[in-house]
Order: structure tokens, then C-alpha cells, then sequence
């Protein structure tokens, strides 16, 4: 099966990649040349931030040549080998340089926070920091819709009048304005369709792709943003942000101290040696094999809950449905993924669950639609 083949090729670089960068973080810090790279930036300058940043730049850098072949082949070229690209090569770098300077200038002033909380705060940096991260989360998820998004695609407000007046009604039933649904150019990049619910407080809005609106009815469509209302409806981003905040003062404090306990194995003696920071990641991988699979479960339990509020706000099951089995032709996505990958990796529970599960709430809430088949007998 293509869809099969296709989700098969890009788990296995994703995994492979990861394992991979597992691998080399553990030997630069082992051979010494985490130190070696460190005591050469200190010969520049002996200022600590200065260091830490060009490390930070270095082996970022190294990491993405290192890792450049598996990265295109899984974004680029298998993208276009399955017909689901719509980039040329020039904007693929393009995109690509795009990516790298946005994180950069979001990732490099969190990055000189967490060494200064590190300096100051000492064996209590954990707590100082994932109390930082909350405020830092709660800043970018306000401005993702409204600055960062937009340096990556169009937006604009929806058009189509018929369309605006639907998602009108099932919007003032939500309690969101109608001007809060905008839809984006994704078909600059691909031929997949997507949707979201973005943005909090007064950014709050839902994004629909163009590739949306031009291959789906006007009912399909008004279950899509019923679905992403369902996630404004059941404040799944403040949620998350709250869930986030709680498992980052978990997580923060076990990395503590394992960090801490096992800088002696690498030769190294204070937390707040730049060349010892690797380690941190180190750890941060090994508790992302716990969290991935939580995170995901949580995210789930969401699209489930989303789910249920378009089926009682639309009364369409049978559209909803419809549209979920589109979406999955037209992303390629794997209808029956084995079950330990979907529990460890699905962020959004797999189709044949999500059909049963519409299924199952429809009938046992009595929602029914009228299915176009009967419509077209009489
Ligand atoms: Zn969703």
C-alpha cells in the first residue's frame, strides 16, 4: 500500500535520525572535543554568553550538515516522489533558511535566559526556568498567529459569502467571532490539507489551508471548523500550555539532577560549564522516550473531545466522516498504523478509531444526517 510505504519511510528516518544524534552528542562529549571546541571559543573571547552562543551556532551547524541528506530526502524528495509537493528546489531553501533564522532569533535570547538562570540560580535553575518557559509559552502561542505565522504564509480572511455566513452560526454558537476564521496559502508547498485552532486571547483565530477550501463542499468544510472550535470550545490551548507548564517543572527538575550527577563521567566539574551542556540534551532525549508518548495521549483524548463538538454543533456526522476519510487519502495518511506506533508516535488518534468513535457518539446520542445517497434516490 502507498500510504504504508510512505509513513513507513518517513518513522523510520525520523527514528534513525534521532538515535543517530543520540550517538554523536554522547561521543563529542566523550572524546573531549565538546572541551576542545569550548577552550578555542574562550580564546576569541572570555565572555561566557559570547561562547555559548557560537558553540550553540557551531554545533548547531553540524548537526544540520551531518544531518542534511536524511532531512531532504524525507521533506523533499519523498514529498515529491509521492505527488505531494507543490515545491520547487530554490523555495525549498528558501523555506528552509526561513525556518532556521525564525528559531534562531526565537531559540538564541531562551537559550542566554537558561544560562543566566543556570549562573544565578544555581542547583535551583529548574525551578526559575520552567517558571520562565510558562511566561515565554504563553507570549509565543499570542503571537504565533500574528507575527510568526505570517512570515511564512499569505493569510487572509474567508471570502465566500455562503461559507462566511456558515461558520457565522456555528461561531456565535462557540462564542468566537466570525472574523477570527482566516485561510493560508499551504498550496505554495504542498498538495496536503490542513486546518488548526491557533492564537490565544485576542490572537485567537482559526487558520484553514487553501488546499481546504478548494477541494471540499461547503459541509465538509463547516465540519473541519466546527472540529477546530471544538478546541477553542474545550480550551485545549490553554490546556496544553497548563499541562506543559506542570510536566516542564517535572521534567526540569529530573534533567536537574541527572545532570548533575553524571558530569563527572564526561570530566567535567561545575553545571555551568559550556563544553558539559550537550549532557543536558543527552537527558532531555532519553525523558522524551517517557513524554513523547504522554504528550500524545493527551493530544488525543483532545481530538476526540473536538471530535464530539463538531458531530452535536454541525449534526453531520456522515460529512464529518467524509471529510476525515478525504484528508487522509489526500495526505497520504496510514489508515491502520500498527498499534504500538500510533500509541508511541500519533498526535491525532488514527482514522479507523476516530470513524468508530464518531460512529459510536452518533448513534448513542441519537445525531443523525441525512445521507446524500437518499437525497439523490429522490
Ligand atoms: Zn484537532
Amino acid at each position: 500500500m502507498n500510504s504504508k510505504k510512505y509513513n513507513n519511510i518517513k518513522l523510520a528516518i525520523s527514528i534513525s535520525e534521532t538515535v543517530l544524534l543520540f550517538i554523536l552528542t554522547f561521543l563529542f562529549l566523550s572524546s573531549g572535543y565538546s572541551k576542545v571546541l569550548s577552550e578555542w571559543l574562550y580564546t576569541f573571547n572570555q565572555s561566557d554568553y559570547f561562547v555559548l552562543v557560537l558553540f550553540t551556532i557551531i554545533t548547531g551547524l553540524a548537526v544540520s550538515i551531518i544531518f542534511f541528506p536524511m532531512n531532504f530526502y524525507s521533506s523533499f524528495i519523498l514529498e515529491h516522489k509521492y505527488n505531494l509537493s507543490n515545491q520547487t528546489l530554490l523555495k525549498y531553501f528558501i523555506e528552509g533558511i526561513k525556518s532556521t533564522i525564525v528559531s534562531g532569533l526565537i531559540g538564541i535570547p531562551i537559550l542566554l535566559l537558561f544560562y543566566f538562570i543556570l549562573k544565578e540560580f544555581g542547583d535551583n535553575w529548574w525551578l526559575v526556568f520552567a517558571l520562565a518557559m510558562f511566561f515565554i509559552s504563553v507570549i509565543l502561542s499570542q503571537l504565533f498567529p500574528v507575527v510568526i505565522f505570517p512570515i511564512f504564509y499569505k493569510v487572509k480572511p474567508i471570502e465566500d459569502e455562503e461559507l462566511k455566513e456558515r461558520i457565522k452560526t456555528l461561531a456565535i454558537q462557540a462564542g468566537l467571532k466570525v472574523q477570527d476564521v482566516y485561510s493560508f496559502d499551504m498550496s505554495k508547498n504542498t498538495k496536503k490539507a490542513n486546518a488548526a485552532f491557533t492564537g490565544l486571547g485576542k490572537t485567537k483565530r482559526i487558520i484553514l489551508g487553501d488546499t481546504l477550501l478548494s477541494s471540499y463542499t461547503k459541509d465538509e468544510i463547516e465540519t473541519v471548523i466546527a472540529h477546530e472550535l471544538g478546541h477553542y470550545k474545550k480550551k485545549h490551548i490553554i490546556k496544553n500550555i497548563i499541562y506543559g507548564t506542570l510536566n516542564s517543572f517535572l521534567i526540569f527538575f529530573v534533567i536537574s539532577i541527572l545532570y548533575k550527577s553524571t558530569l563527572h563521567w564526561f570530566g567535567f566539574s561545575s553545571i555551568t560549564e559550556i563544553a558539559a551542556l550537550p549532557l543536558l540534551t543527552l537527558w532531555a532525549m532519553l525523558i522524551g522516550l517517557i513524554q513523547t508518548p504522554i504528550g500524545n495521549m493527551l493530544s488525543r483524548k483532545f481530538e476526540y473531545e473536538a471530535d464530539q463538538y463538531a458531530i452535536e454543533a454541525t449534526r453531520k456526522p456522515l460529512s464529518f466522516i467524509q471529510t476525515l476519510n478525504k484528508l487522509t487519502d489526500q495526505n497520504l495518511g496510514d489508515r491502520e498504523p500498527h498499534p504500538f506506533i500510533e500509541w508511541f508516535f500519533y498526535s491525532h488518534p488514527s482514522i479507523r478509531k476516530r470513524i468508530a468513535a464518531i460512529e459510536n457518539f452518533a448513534n448513542k446520542t441519537g445525531i443523525a444526517e441525512e445521507s446524500h445517497l437518499q437525497e439523490q434516490m429522490i
